[in-house]
């Protein structure tokens, strides 16, 4: 088969076209849906996972800056000189 769209020549058999991926017959077009339907799936959840290490790298960012805090450094300090008495 001669495909419409790019003009490649394919397998008789062939459900889509070999260089372009035009679909030939409707099962290998159900096929594909199915295929799409699932891909956008796993995208939704790379996109919520990537929104939650987002967040988690940013909470730590601001909990790293609160470390440099001189109020935070300094009660830091107290606890550790207290544990040596
Ligand atoms: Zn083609």
């Amino acid at each position: 088969m001669t495909c419409p769209r790019c003009g490649e020549l394919n397998p008789r058999e062939a459900e889509s076209c070999t260089r372009c991926g035009a679909i030939f017959k409707p099962e290998a077009a159900l096929k594909a849906q199915d295929e799409y339907i699932e891909l956008r799936k796993a995208i939704e959840e790379l996109r919520r996972d990537i929104m939650e290490l987002r967040r988690i790298v940013e909470n730590r960012s601001r909990y790293e800056a609160c470390l440099d805090e001189p109020e935070v450094q300094q009660s830091i300090k107290i606890p550790r000189e207290r544990s040596w008495l």
